[in-house]
């Protein structure tokens, strides 16, 4: 089969924005639970797309998956509420803000979550009545065939959703496309600039949802088991190939030899096996390549005095869990994101060293802090340059709270009702 080209796609999403503007925000709603339904009926085959594309464990991929029926509920539920109209008191007779689509988004999507981060950047800028092309990344072409499948359902006849099979090098040339309006790219540093630089060009928004080096923090207060499982999850999940893992371990020199004991003891609670038996939690990466890339890194820490005190080896795509302790500053394993299973502990002595250390790095996505007094952060908090704060708990994405960075983390925001007006013409509408 012969598939359209880029110009052609775009045309006929052009053409579909005239259609899907004009349905009300409650129809709009109605095609969104259409897409929930079949999301949720088709959830194994898209699964299965996703274990199959990247090597995540199907139990995890299924996770995956139903948190996208979630969002969904979230929108469904909220949405009329955060896009009414809003009256505003002023001299003139009648004032209101009401919030209009742009038209097509460009979509740039990466490998480690293929179906959330499309979802939780179509969901809600759909229900403001944009249309949609996604350049996925290369490796999960799966994935972005289901997603196409689920987006494009049966109630509405034509699409709002299309796929680009385009390579990195054309993306450009799509921005500058009068068709496209505004861009979001979820992805590393590099692809961040390079978009913003044909958006910026172009004069059209973007949205960058980038990379992080999130700090967990373990003050001398903390539950230390509680601390430890946490951060197994932080920085393991997914084999270690999130932006918002945890990648830094900042312990304080009292709780320290605990706390890394008890990180490794807990390591053992992860389940390696075949990807698509149901009870593994721990796989491959997603490619040998970002495995090789991973060692590198770990290679050259090694060199200027790191000590490997778990994991450590790469078979293929594998890469066992590693915590890497006698870390400092200037090592890859601190300065570098990491994406891989790779945790880089340092010891601190006091709160102010902790936030210095946390803020020694060019992102600015979360950081975690854990300690049996939370209040005692209270004059803290405002000290950390971070998208986010997590107080004994880890880094997380939910529908309800806004999600993004700051420095080369990124800009913009994702998720709860800030995501509704990332792609909307807010528009002023006054009546003498
Ligand atoms: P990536 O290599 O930057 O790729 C992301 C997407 O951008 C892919 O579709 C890729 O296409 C495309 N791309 C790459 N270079 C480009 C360029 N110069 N111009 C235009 N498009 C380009 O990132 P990844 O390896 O897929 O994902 C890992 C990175 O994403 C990590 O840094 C991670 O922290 C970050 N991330 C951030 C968030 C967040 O919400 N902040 C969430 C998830 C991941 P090809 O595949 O064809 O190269």
């Amino acid at each position: 089969m012969i598939s359209d080209s880029p110009n052609t796609i775009l045309e006929t999403l052009e053409c579909s924005f005239l259609k899907w503007r004009d349905f009300s925000l409650n129809d709009r709603i109605l095609v969104l639970k259409d897409i929930r339904e079949k999301l949720l009926k088709n959830k194994h085959d898209y699964a299965h797309a996703i274990t199959t594309d990247m090597n995540k464990p199907i139990k995890l991929a299924l996770a995956e998956v139903e948190k996208c029926a979630y969002l969904c509920d979230y929108y469904i539920e909220n949405a009329a509420k955060f896009l009414e109209n809003q009256e505003i008191k002023t001299g003139f007779s009648k004032s209101y803000i009401t919030f209009r689509p742009l038209g097509v988004l460009l979509g740039v999507m990466p490998w480690n979550f293929p179906f959330w981060q499309v979802f939780r950047f179509v969901v809600p800028s759909l229900l403001t009545g944009n249309v949609f092309v996604v350049k996925h990344a290369s490796n999960v072409p799966l994935s972005a065939k289901a997603l196409e499948n689920v987006f494009n359902v049966d109630t509405i006849n034509f699409p709002i959703y299309k796929d680009l099979f385009i390579k990195s090098s054309e993306v450009a040339n799509v921005i500058s496309n009068p068709i496209i309006k505004a861009v979001s790219l979820t992805g590393s540093e590099h692809a961040g600039k390079s978009v913003a630089e044909t958006a910026g060009k172009h004069l059209k928004k973007c949205v960058l949802e980038l990379g992080g080096s999130n700090a967990f923090i373990v003050l001398n207060d903390a539950d230390l088991n509680y601390a430890a499982e946490k951060a197994v999850s932080a920085r393991m999940q997914n084999a270690g190939q999130s932006c918002i893992a945890s990648k830094r371990f900042l312990i304080h020199e009292d709780v320290y030899s605990q706390f890394v004991d008890l990180f490794k003891q807990k390591l053992s609670s992860l389940i390696f096996g075949d990807k698509y038996d149901e009870t593994v939690t721990f796989g491959a990466m997603a490619r040998e390549d970002l495995a090789i890339e991973l060692e590198n890194q770990l290679e050259r820490s090694v060199a200027k005095g790191a000590t490997i005190i778990a994991g450590g080896k790469r078979n293929g795509a594998f890469f066992e869990p590693t915590i890497v302790t006698n870390v400092s500053v200037d090592m890859p394993v601190f300065a570098e994101e990491t994406f891989g299973p790779v945790a880089a502990i340092m010891p601190f002595k006091t709160i102010d060293e902790a936030i210095e250390l946390s803020n020694k790095s060019n992102y600015g996505l979360g950081a975690s802090i854990f300690t049996d007094n939370p209040q005692q952060l209270d004059n803290y908090l405002h000290l950390f340059d971070e998208g986010a704060l997590f107080i004994n708990e880890m880094v997380v994405s939910d529908p309800h709270l806004p999600f993004g960075g700051i420095k080369n983390s990124g800009y913009g925001r994702e998720l709860s009702h800030f995501a509704l007006y990332e792609f909307a013409n807010i528009q002023t509408v006054v009546v003498k």
